[in-house]
């Protein structure tokens, strides 16, 4: 692989130190490319936030953060130079990539996108004025608040459901609210639901408000999406679960509606030398597993492009 030249000029910046950064990582520090991580937050990404996985091969059970402690010493391993800035944009100058982060401008001849996604707002009221005070992303962060108290859990897909479980080894109650009437998530978790004690489902019902006071989060009005009728149940807190957005405002390359980024199998986008890895790009399974096969596969085709 050729050396790029000159300071702050790499051969592959990869933004993102989420599963899909660090394994393109991996791949492109063993290949011996020039190769920096920027991250803005902490590496590990949005896993490094849950309790506990136990669908990644290798680890019938590990947490979110021990694993990515182990993604990141591995990579480190290697010689993984890490930058800790957010990214603001991707400009060009010819066929050579100009990163804007917050700390300055870097260059390279390829990038790779691997920034993830945030989890997505329900837009419902009182979400926003409760956010911190009752309304939570994420259950190992906030999950020990609610020690022995009543909650909502709303979504019906894996992650819902993994969290749900989580949440009652704490809370007193978990009432899991799923517009559905089955869950969407994995069949082994449909199990582990049932044989939750502390575990109440509200199939067919949507999350209207979230209702408070100074203190916080005291309730949730939830409507039946077959008879219509709405009912009020007391809880201290709100865990929500409705899907994740992509981190992708800050690249010009297409995308979907949604703002997902578009690839090819190669993980191209539709800009040379602009690929992308993991849940900001489209995928039909957000996943640490997928993402370290996209990383994987763009790391390697990233070389074509440096060459
Ligand atoms: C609560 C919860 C539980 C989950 N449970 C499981 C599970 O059991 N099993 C499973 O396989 N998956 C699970 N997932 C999904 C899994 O976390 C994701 O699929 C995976 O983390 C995606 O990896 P990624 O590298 O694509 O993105 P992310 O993990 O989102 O990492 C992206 C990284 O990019 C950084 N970044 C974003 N924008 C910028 C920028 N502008 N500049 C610099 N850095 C930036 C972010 O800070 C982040 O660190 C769960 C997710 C959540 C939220």
């Amino acid at each position: 692989m050729t050396e790029a030249k000159g300071q702050g000029m790499y051969d592959l910046i990869i933004i993102g130190g989420g599963p899909a950064g660090l394994t393109a990582a991996i791949y492109a520090l063993r290949a011996r490319v020039k190769t920096l991580v920027i991250e803005k937050e902490i590496v590990g990404g949005q896993i490094a936030l849950s309790d506990v996985i136990e669908n990644y091969p290798g680890f019938p059970s590990i947490s979110g953060q021990e694993l990515m402690d182990k993604f990141e010493a591995h990579a480190k391993g290697f010689g993984m130079e890490i930058k800790f800035a957010a990214v603001e944009n991707i400009g060009l100058d010819g066929n050579i990539k100009v990163v804007k982060t917050s700390e300055g401008e870097l260059r390279a001849k390829a990038v790779i996108v691997a920034t993830g996604a945030k989890p997505r707002m329900l837009g419902v009221p009182g979400e926003k004025e409760f956010l911190g005070k009752g309304v939570s992303y994420c259950a190992t962060c906030d999950g020990p608040f609610f020690k022995g108290q009543t909650i909502a859990v709303v979504g019906g897909g894996d992650t819902a459901v993994k969290e749900a479980i989580y949440l009652a080894k704490l809370a007193k109650e978990v009432n899991l609210v799923h517009r559905r009437d089955q869950l969407r998530a994995e069949k082994i978790l449909h199990e582990k639901t049932f044989e939750t004690p502390n575990i109440r489902i509200h199939w067919s019902h949507i999350l209207k408000e979230v209702k408070g006071d100074k203190t916080g989060v005291n309730g949730v009005v939830l409507e039946d999406l077959k008879t219509r009728e709405k009912k009020t149940l007391e809880v201290q807190g709100v865990f929500m679960f409705v899907g994740i957005n992509p981190t992708t405002d800050f690249v010009d390359v297409e995308k979907d509606k949604k703002g997902f980024i578009k690839t090819n199998q190669r993980m191209e986008t539709s800009v040379p030398g602009i690929l992308a890895a993991g849940d900001c790009r489209i995928t039909p399974l957000p996943q640490v597993s997928t993402a370290v096969g996209d990383g994987a596969i763009a790391a390697f085709v990233a070389q074509s492009h440096i060459e």
